[in-house]
C-alpha cells in the first residue's frame, strides 16, 4: 500500500513516537509546576522543544508559541491582530486560495465588521503584486498570504511580499504549514511578523503546532491577545497546560526535518520529475496545475481528462492513498481550483509524495490502467 497523501497528514516517525512515550509514562509533570522531578523534566523539555522549532525556522526561541496546530495559529494571528490594533484600522488582505482556516476566519471577522480583500490568482496560482500594492490603504493592518498552497503546491515569493508590506507599515503573516521541512525557511533572512506551522505535516503528532510572533518595531515582544482566557502559559498568549508528549514529538520532527531538509528536497524533486514523465508519456491530456517551477516539491495537482476523481480515489484506495484535494474541504468544490478557473475540477487529483518512496514506477503502473482507459 502506497500512502501518497502527505499534504493531508504524515505518518508519525518512529523516533518521534519513542520520545513522546517518556512524557506520557514517567515525565508527566505540568511544565508550569516546580519542585519535583516530573515537573522539572517537563519544564526543561518545553524549553528544549521551543529551541528545536526555532532552529528549524532560524529564529529566536522566545518568539515561538506552541498551539494545537495551524488552524489555531491562523485564527490566533488574524483575530488577535484585528483585536489588538482595532484603533489603527480594520482592513486585512488575503487571497482566494488560502486554507479554510484563513478564509473562514476572515469570513468570521467580516461578520464582526472587519473589511477583508481577497486577492485573485492567475492560472498558475500567483497573486498580482500590483493588485496587492493597490489594495493597501491607511486602514490595512495585515496581509496574510500562504507560503505554499496545500492543493496545487504553488509557492509565493514571501520575501518580496513581506518587503511590500513592511515598506507600507503593514504586518505580514504567512501560513507555512505545507512548506516546512520541504523548502528552507530562514526567518533571519525573510523578515516577517507571523508564521504558522503544524507538526503532523512533518512526521510529528496531530494536535500540535506553533506560531512565530516576531518582535515589534522596537524589538520588544509583540503581545497578541489570547484566543482563550486562562493561565499565563506561552508568554500569556496561549492559555492552557502544554501537551508535552505532543510538543516533544513536534520538536523531534523539527530536528529531523532540519537534518534531512536538503536531501528530502532533492529526493522529492527527482521523484516528482520521474512520476510526471511517466504520466505524460502514457496518459495523453494529463495536466499539472499551478506553477510547475515555484512549487512545493512532491505535491502535484493533476487533471486527467475523462476521470471522475472521487471514483478513482475509491477504486485505487486498497493500493494507493491519494485525495481529490484538501482534507479540510472534502466533499466540497475546491475554492482553490475554482480560483484558478479550472474548467473541470472533478477530474483533478492531488498526489503528495513522501521523500522515502522507493518505487515511483510501481505507483505509476498501478495508477495508469485507471487513468488511461477513461
Ligand atoms: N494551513 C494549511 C496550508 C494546511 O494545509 C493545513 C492542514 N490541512 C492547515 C492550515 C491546518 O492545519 P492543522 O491541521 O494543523 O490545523
Amino acid at each position: 500500500m502506497y500512502y501518497l497523501d502527505h499534504a493531508a497528514t504524515t505518518p508519525l516517525h518512529p523516533e518521534v513516537i519513542s520520545v513522546m512515550i517518556k512524557y506520557l509514562q514517567t515525565d508527566y509533570g505540568n511544565p508550569s509546576s516546580k519542585y519535583y522531578p516530573q515537573a522539572m523534566s517537563a519544564s526543561s523539555a518545553l524549553k528544549e522543544s521551543r529551541k528545536c522549532v526555532a532552529d528549524l525556522l532560524n529564529c529566536d526561541p522566545e518568539f515561538i508559541l506552541f498551539t494545537s496546530g495551524s488552524t489555531e495559529s491562523n485564527n490566533f494571528v488574524l483575530k488577535g491582530v484585528v483585536e489588538k490594533y482595532r484603533n489603527k484600522g480594520n482592513h486585512i488582505i488575503t487571497s482566494k486560495i488560502e486554507h479554510k482556516s484563513i478564509i473562514e476566519t476572515c469570513r468570521h471577522l467580516e461578520r464582526l465588521g472587519t473589511k477583508v480583500s481577497y486577492l485573485s490568482v492567475n492560472s498558475e496560482g500567483h497573486i498580482d503584486l500590483n493588485e496587492l500594492i493597490s489594495l493597501i490603504n491607511e486602514s490595512t493592518l495585515m496581509v496574510s498570504l500562504m507560503w505554499g498552497n496545500n492543493e496545487i503546491g504553488v509557492v509565493n515569493d514571501v520575501e518580496q511580499i513581506s518587503r511590500i508590506c513592511h515598506e507600507r507599515g503593514v504586518l505580514f503573516h504567512t501560513d507555512a504549514t505545507q512548506v516546512v521541512g520541504k523548502i528552507e525557511i530562514d526567518l533571519k533572512k525573510t523578515s516577517l511578523d507571523f508564521l504558522s506551522i503544524s507538526a503532523h505535516k512533518i512526521g510529528g503528532p496531530k494536535g500540535v503546532g506553533a506560531v512565530f510572533v516576531g518582535p515589534d518595531d522596537l524589538g520588544l515582544r509583540r503581545r497578541i491577545p489570547s484566543l482563550m482566557d486562562g493561565g499565563d502559559q506561552e508568554y500569556k498568549m496561549r492559555s492552557g497546560t502544554q501537551g508535552m508528549h505532543n510538543i516533544v514529538g513536534f520538536a523531534k520532527a523539527c530536528e529531523m526535518a532540519k537534518a534531512n531538509l536538503k536531501e528530502n528536497n532533492m529526493r522529492l524533486l527527482q521523484l516528482e520529475k520521474k512520476f510526471k514523465e511517466i504520466l505524460v508519456s502514457k496518459c495523453p491530456g494529463v495536466k499539472f496545475n499551478g506553477d510547475q517551477i515555484n512549487k512545493i516539491p512532491g505535491l502535484l495537482s493533476i487533471s486527467i481528462p475523462g476521470i471522475n476523481n472521487e471514483l478513482l480515489c475509491k477504486q485505487i484506495s486498497n493500493q494507493i492513498a491519494i485525495s481529490t484535494g484538501s482534507a479540510c474541504s472534502i466533499g466540497e468544490k475546491s475554492h482553490v481550483l475554482e480560483a484558478l478557473d479550472l474548467a473541470d475540477s472533478t477530474s483533478t487529483i492531488r498526489v503528495s509524495l513522501p521523500a522515502d518512496l522507493d518505487n515511483v514506477e510501481e505507483v505509476a503502473s498501478i495508477l495508469l490502467p485507471y487513468i488511461s482507459l477513461s
